[in-house]
């Protein structure tokens, strides 16, 4: 009964997962890991790590800038010369 995944035809049924060679498992396998190589498939930028962004930082960001505060100085002038 074959289960997991397939393994080549003339591998032994106790060799490496790794490289199919005899003696030691895939864990210790001298040729090394094949596993995929995420970094290479996906670049280095895949796993940088960004700063979360929340709807209410940019909503806060969006509602200052319609704040014109050269706007509310000027109008703070003139109704300070009013009265
Ligand atoms: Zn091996």
């Amino acid at each position: 009964m074959q289960r997991g995944y397939k393994r080549d035809n003339n591998s032994r049924p106790n060799a490496c997962n790794n490289c199919g060679q005899v003696g030691h498992y895939a864990a210790q396998c001298p040729q090394g890991s094949q596993d995929v190589d995420f970094h290479r498939l996906y670049g280095q930028h895949a796993f940088v790590m960004r700063q979360a962004v929340f709807q209410s930082d940019l909503d806060a960001a969006k509602q200052a800038k319609e704040i014109n505060f050269y706007q509310l100085e000027k109008k703070a002038k003139e109704y300070a010369e009013v009265s």
